[in-house]
């Protein structure tokens, strides 16, 4: 080995960012090098984010359904719970068979993948030191690669607060997923989307739950009238929200930890055998040796890019959680195929208008496009036309009735699409229609018209476009 390696297509960071760039980038005949400082590839998403959560969350609902489902007039018992079984599902069956396939993947794209930290060196050189054993390809401490382009894509992680260190019983995110037991109470800080995620999953799972959220309001990017849809869940399902409250500090003993907050200038304590702490996240860019080339942050970290991923260095890309923008694996994936398209000569642009963002909650919120209040801001004259999910044989036969669909549609004769809004059964893939039609310029109209299948969660979607061309079926 060399000790400077020419490399044409180098990539910092194997999770949704990075492994997706790499595919596209090998697709259109770039060599490509990926350096990933992990022993895993797949990233915070198919490791300890998007992936993990949906499958613990499955648990709960499976949890919950053979709990009771008197409501269809079936008896059960009982049901107990070997939550290591449940851990060891999630891990095999689910991350190490979803990480497994990103590394086939690569591999058939003869995409060389280095298990290091990648340190930036200048504009057109990197060092990468090894982190584990040679498992792809050897990568001696001290390597230095000089790259013709490169692709940082090294995400983000979680946020600590002062008097909540991640250690022993107060957990980041990551800890969250993967606790030894279900605890008996479980203290959340932060209402965001992977607070709340959680917090249902663990509250149908049989803990009691206390969601701390600073704000006051949980999941301040949704909607107000989705929120009240989740929150009345919440209650029947007895987790307490205490808005407005700031975490002060946390005491572990062997068998507890006990939260300090304060409302309202008055302390409370709440004893739980763990405590989450999920108030943000930042991005992965103080320690890549940025300072040592002319890429330019934002006062938060994050890079900034143009709409093809370009750095304010004509040869290095950022994608993923380090560029401004929702901190979404789908985004990132997105960003990904334009930066290594963009490397090709390609001429495609990132265009943030039909980013979806979903939250599992239960019922699951969805949104895309420019809300009401988001259109109002901007100076934009919108109608809405919101159909329920209680007037839908589907949810009502599945018994559950609560949420809706939205349609926010410019206010003149044209009805077209701006933005629309899912909370109840299913908004998690009925948003990826809604998407389709904000991207491509569609009308309320074009929905109108096209048939939905009987009977299905789909059909609000036609039933709300109905409403906003004045034709409402069944409402
Ligand atoms: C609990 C949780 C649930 C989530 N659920 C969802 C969801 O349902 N849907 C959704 O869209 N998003 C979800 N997200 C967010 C999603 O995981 C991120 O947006 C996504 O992973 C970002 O991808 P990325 O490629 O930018 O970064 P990451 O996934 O963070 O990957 C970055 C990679 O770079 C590596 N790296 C960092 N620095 C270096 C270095 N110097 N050298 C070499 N390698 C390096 C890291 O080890 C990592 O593997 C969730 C996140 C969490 C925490």
């Amino acid at each position: 080995m060399s000790d400077v390696e020419k490399r044409d297509t180098v990539i910092i960071g194997a999770g949704p960012g990075g492994y997706v760039a790499a595919i596209r980038a090998a697709e259109l005949g770039q060599s490509v090098t990926v350096i990933e400082k992990s022993e895993t590839v797949g990233g915070v998403c198919l490791n300890v984010g998007c992936v993990p959560s949906k499958a613990l969350i499955n648990a709960g609902h499976r949890f919950q359904e053979a709990a009771d489902a008197s409501t269809f007039g079936i008896t059960t018992q009982a049901p107990s719970i070997d939550f290591s079984k449940t851990q060891e599902w999630k891990q095999k069956k689910v991350v190490d068979r979803m990480t497994s396939g990103v590394r086939m993947l690569l591999k058939k794209h003869k995409v060389d993948v280095i298990q290091g930290e990648a340190v930036l060196d200048s504009d057109t050189k990197l060092r990468v030191v090894s982190t584990g054993p040679k498992q792809f390809m050897s990568a001696d401490d001290g390597l230095t690669i000089e790259f013709k382009n490169l692709i940082i894509a090294t995400g983000s992680r979680p946020v600590e607060i002062p008097g909540f260190k991640f250690d022993g019983r107060v957990v980041d995110s990551t800890g969250g997923l993967n606790l030894p037991e279900i605890p008996k109470e479980f203290v959340v800080i932060g209402g965001g989307y992977v607070g709340t995620e959680l917090a249902g999953a663990y509250a149908n799972l049989g803990s009691h739950v206390t969601i701390l959220e600073g704000t006051p309001s949980i999941l301040p990017n949704f909607d107000k009238d989705m929120v009240a849809v989740v929150l009345k869940q919440m209650k029947k399902k007895g987790i307490d929200v205490v808005t407005s409250a700031m975490a002060k500090k946390s005491v572990q003993d062997d068998n507890s930890v006990t939260v300090t907050y304060e409302v309202d200038g008055k302390e409370a304590t709440i004893k739980a055998d763990y405590c989450m702490v999920t108030v943000g996240r930042k991005p992965n860019t103080d320690d890549i040796g940025l300072e040592m080339t002319d890429v330019k942050t934002t006062d938060r970290g994050l890079i900034e890019v143009d709409t093809q991923g370009h750095t304010s260095v004509p040869n290095i890309y950022a994608i993923g959680d380090i560029v401004p923008g929702p901190a979404l694996a789908h985004k990132a994936f997105f960003e990904a195929k334009t930066a290594a398209g963009a490397i090709a000569g390609n001429k495609t642009a990132n265009d943030w208008v039909g980013v979806p963002a979903v939250c599992f909650a239960d019922p699951e919120l969805a949104t895309v496009g420019l809300t009401q209040t988001e259109a109002k801001d901007k100076g934009i004259e919108v109608s809405t036309a919101k159909f329920p999910f209680a007037g839908n044989a589907r949810a009502v036969s599945l018994d559950e009735p609560d949420g809706f669909v939205r349609l926010v549609t410019t206010k003149d004769d044209n009805h077209n699409l701006l933005g629309a809004q899912v909370v109840g059964p299913g908004a998690s893939d009925l948003i990826a229609e809604l998407s389709l039609a904000v991207n491509s310029g569609m009308n309320a109209e074009d929905i109108a018209l096209t048939i939905h299948p009987h009977p299905t969660l789909s059909e609000p979607i036609q039933e709300a476009a109905d409403i906003a061309i004045g034709f409402p079926t069944h409402i």
